[in-house]
């Protein structure tokens, strides 16, 4: 006889859990089928190298999309953690090695460091007038998420009472480029600004699309401030939690179930999925899509576009830090975003090159140090360093995958060396059988590893929080009643947010 559950969740991501936990703890019956043989999806911790104490955040790392209401509600134990330093970016100065350090709470410091970089204090103070507003914004656009999706018009009243006219024009009517060259003078200073911009999002920052417009909007919304914090434990512990709590809820987690259809017609559907040598056929009053929507169009026997990832990860383990020749502190240098060949003409260079099928030269990167905020993860005195490379769009790797992920970590590794004193291969530690603790994960990887399709970390590129034609009141439809999606390709998705799911979950519950 067919099982029937009122809800089954494809794909165990973080969001198919949050959605699995809040409809169990409502009362439904729920089961998550997940293809792999663990949950979490893209938020995981994983211990890469043989023989060596170290849980990574693999993918994912760090935390801000996720809002406190959602840790509240579900009651999650979980621990974010600041980082003393937002970022420090190397570069020369009158031909010695100087850099740019960002406090995360700008002070001093920061100015001098702004006041040293370009000669005044006038670059400092446009930053600081800017990102008052674009925190007036975040405090503004960050308490809709979890609410039915406002109408433009709505959510444009709430930016412009909180932070003027001219900041909803710059962020969501005009490319974020214009505003970041409006708003500043410096190269370096405006590539700063602009990473949040593309991260895990290949387009131009004069784009006419948009499209950085809405990359940087979610990266400075986060929880109504826009903090990016170091989730203790890794992102194995959200993961861990939000399985945990899902589970005492009632619903049903099965791993190492990879679902083949899905089937639904507005009244009933149905789910089939392969669990080892078997076949099973589930019937559903709701399936909800935490998988990709591309992946989704497949499992309905639909064809679809897939979308593009365009970054490469880098993932090492360090038995010291290296020193750097501007002679400034590891530990601060690396607390925070490290910015490697990321000015705002090397940005856009790198964007024009990669579109046109070549590979960037110099490589766009930023780096981090995990441990310097929380050492959990590790055996005593290791440290973590992850590289995140932008404008590295799937297509590059079609020809030669593997030979081209090693000539990027070639390159990555020479352009971090020409800032350091002591050469980073020096530092690596290495597993038990001698070989440097070092990984790189693709587009193509991804896309192997998660089903992420086209190794697009989002799922597809980030939609405008508000209500457009075919969303529905939360953001979640589907052109089937019974059928949402739950996961980073839902509007508001992308990211270590819960928020699709709780959105999904909102949907069938009120
Ligand atoms: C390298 C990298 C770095 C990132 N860094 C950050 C970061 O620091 N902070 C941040 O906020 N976000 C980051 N992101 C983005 C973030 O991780 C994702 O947006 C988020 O994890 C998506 O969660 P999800 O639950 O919606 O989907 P996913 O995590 O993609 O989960 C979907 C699940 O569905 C499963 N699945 C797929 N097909 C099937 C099938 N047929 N049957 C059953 N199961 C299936 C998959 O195995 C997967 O477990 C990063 C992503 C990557 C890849």
């Amino acid at each position: 006889m067919t099982q029937r559950y009122d809800v089954v969740v494809v794909g165990g991501g973080h969001n198919g859990l949050v959605a699995a936990a809040y409809l169990a703890r409502a009362g439904r019956s729920v089961l998550v089928l997940e293809r792999l043989d663990r949950v979490g999806g893209a938020a995981i911790s994983a211990p890469p190298f043989p023989g060596v104490g170290a849980r990574l955040s693999r993918y994912s790392y760090l935390v801000s999309l996720l809002p406190s209401a959602i840790v509240a509600d579900l009651g999650l134990r979980i621990s974010l953690r600041s980082r003393a330093v937002s970022s420090y970016t190397p570069t020369p100065r009158s031909g010695a090695p100087g850099g740019l350090l960002v406090e995360r709470e700008p002070g001093p410091a920061t100015a001098a460091s702004f006041r040293a970089l370009t000669g005044s204090d006038a670059e400092f103070a446009s930053w600081s007038r800017w990102y008052g507003e674009l925190a007036a914004m975040a405090k503004a656009v960050a308490p809709t998420m979890l609410s039915p999706l406002p109408s433009r018009d709505a959510l444009r009243s709430l930016v412009v009472e909180a932070a003027g006219e001219p900041l909803w024009r710059q962020v969501f009517e005009r490319p974020i480029g214009e505003a970041i060259e409006e708003t500043f003078a410096d190269d370096l200073v405006r590539g700063v600004v602009a990473t949040d911009a593309l991260i895990g999002t290949h387009t131009s920052l004069r784009s006419e699309s948009l499209l950085a417009n809405r990359c940087f909007l979610y990266h400075l919304i986060g929880d109504g401030t826009g903090e990016w914090r170091v989730p203790v434990g890794g992102m194995g512990a959200v993961s861990g939690e939000l399985a945990r709590v899902a589970r005492e809820a009632g619903a049903t987690l099965v791993t190492g179930a990879e679902v083949t259809a899905v089937d639904a017609d507005g009244d009933s559907a149905q789910v089939r999925y392969v669990a080892g040598d078997e076949e099973v056929t589930v019937a559903a009053g709701h399936v909800l899509a935490g998988v990709a929507p591309a992946v989704l169009d497949r499992l309905r026997g639909r064809t679809s576009e897939p979308p593009a990832g365009a970054q490469l990860k880098i993932n090492v383990l360090l038995r010291k830090l290296p020193r750097l020749r501007s002679g400034v502190d590891p530990r601060v240098a690396f607390a925070g975003t490290f910015h490697l060949d990321e000015s705002y003409v090397e940005l856009e260079d790198a964007y024009r090159a990669s579109a046109a099928g070549e590979v960037p030269d110099p490589l766009p990167g930023e780096m981090y140090c995990h441990t310097l905020t929380d050492e959990s993860i590790v055996d005593s005195g290791l440290h973590t360093l992850t590289l995140f490379g932008l404008h590295l769009p799937a297509p590059l790797f079609a020809a030669d995958n593997a030979r081209l992920r090693d000539t990027l970590v070639d390159r990555y590794v020479a352009a971090l060396n020409r800032h350091l004193e002591d050469p980073i291969e020096d530092c690596v530690a290495t597993d038990v059988d001698g070989r440097p603790c070092v990984e790189a994960r693709t587009p193509l990887d991804l896309e192997e590893e998660l089903a992420m399709p086209g190794g697009h970390i989002f799922h597809g590129d980030l939609a405008w929080p508000y209500r457009t034609d075919g969303t529905g009141d939360w953001g979640v439809a589907t052109d089937v009643p019974n059928l949402l999606l739950c996961g980073s390709g839902a509007t508001r998705g992308g990211g270590v947010s819960g928020i699709a799911g709780h959105n999904a979950a909102m949907a069938l519950l009120t």
